[in-house]
């Protein structure tokens, strides 16, 4: 069955005259979200953590940021954009005491209601608009006049009421102009874990390292292994976004089109299809999940360690130096 699609035309942003929309979090999402909503028309509270420079930011964009039990309280839709490892906890404590019957607890990713940190209380339905990119491109594209497409789904028994203010939700952020795909809690948050495993964070910075410690350890020069197998990959990227495999295929040579062939399939070969069916697995039994909010509860120890010792690979500072000289690139630094 093909998706189901909504765009502007399927979507009344009048439904939401007489709501009040409470942001929680003033993060990527949510300042994207807030800003783009209050451009919209909508009435819009945002909550942040005092001392923050994401408070700050809020302050700056003329919003004057409530404790989270007060947002919650003013809100008719209740918008969770919270870092997600802490949306069980902060729910329990402060979401949930203060929802009303007729509210509609929102998020933009499926995580914690499917998973079950999140359970909303009867007579609250749960909503998921989930824009299908970062939220500075949600801001951004919107300012622009277009918008990230979304997804949208409702918790089972949800009243229709409840679609139609998602789709109201979504045209207010910009997501309508690009398109709304209808899915559900659980095929947004298996298919999005797997993506950001498989290919788009683990997969794709897996195959970067490994193919450039395999030239620099071969004795070529780090600087020409970065060009090859980082700098490069958003140009062919780019091919793929425009025009698919094919269109990557037309632009590159006849030689590199021959090697994709006949050498891709022996990177991602029968061992990594049935990893990655390992993978999906772990993820639809709830494992991966488990396993996230233990580390979490425990201080995340494995997580701090990892991120420490992949900041200090020599890809990275070679890529540092590089990308210091290109300043046309837009080069960024955490
Ligand atoms: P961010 O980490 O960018 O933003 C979360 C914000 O919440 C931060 O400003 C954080 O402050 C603040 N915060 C932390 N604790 C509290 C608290 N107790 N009360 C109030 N505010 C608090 O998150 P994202 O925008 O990345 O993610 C939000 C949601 O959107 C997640 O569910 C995510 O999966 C989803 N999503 C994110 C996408 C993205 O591109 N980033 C894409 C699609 C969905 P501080 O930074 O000071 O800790
Ligand atoms: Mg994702």
């Amino acid at each position: 069955m093909p998706a189901k699609i909504y765009y502007d035309n399927d979507a009344d942003l009048s439904l939401l005259q007489d709501k009040t929309i409470a942001i929680l979090g003033f993060g990527s999402q949510g300042h994207a979200q807030a800003l783009n909503l209050r451009e919209s028309g909508c009435q819009v509270v945002v909550s942040e953590l005092p001392g923050t420079a994401n408070y700050q930011l809020a302050q700056d964009n003329g919003f004057e940021p409530l404790p989270t039990e007060e947002a919650v309280q003013k809100g008719d839709l209740i918008q969770v954009l919270l870092p997600d490892e802490i949306q069980g906890d902060v729910y329990r404590s402060r979401i949930a005491p203060h929802l009303r019957p007729g509210n509609v607890l929102m998020c933009s990713h499926g995580f914690n209601i499917h998973f079950g940190q999140v359970e909303p209380p009867p007579g609250v339905d749960a909503l998921l608009v989930a824009p299908k990119g970062p939220g500075h491109l949600v801001r951004s594209e919107f300012v622009k006049g277009g918008g990230v497409p979304c997804l949208i789904a409702v918790s089972d028994g949800a009243a229709e009421s409840t679609r139609a203010l998602g789709l109201a939700y979504a045209k207010g952020i910009g997501g309508t102009r690009g398109g709304v795909i209808e899915t559900t809690f659980a095929e947004e948050t298996e298919t999005d874990l797997f993506g950001e495993q498989v290919v788009l964070c683990g997969g794709v910075s897996q195959l970067v390292k490994a193919a450039f410690e395999t030239l620099v350890e071969a004795g070529y020069q780090p600087e020409m292994a970065y060009f090859e197998c980082l700098h490069e990959l958003k140009l062919i990227v780019d091919l793929f976004y425009q025009g698919g495999l094919n269109y990557m295929r037309y632009s590159v040579s006849n030689t590199a089109e021959y090697g994709d062939y006949t050498r891709g399939p022996r990177i991602v070969n029968e061992q990594t299809r049935e990893e990655m069916k390992k993978i999906l697995a772990e993820i639809r039994s709830g494992q991966f999940a488990k396993e996230w909010i233990l580390e979490n509860k425990a201080g995340a120890p494995a997580f701090k360690a990892a991120r420490r010792q992949d900041r200090q690979l020599e890809i990275e500072e070679v890529g540092r130096q590089l990308r210091r000289l290109m300043s046309w690139i837009d080069a960024k630094e955490v």
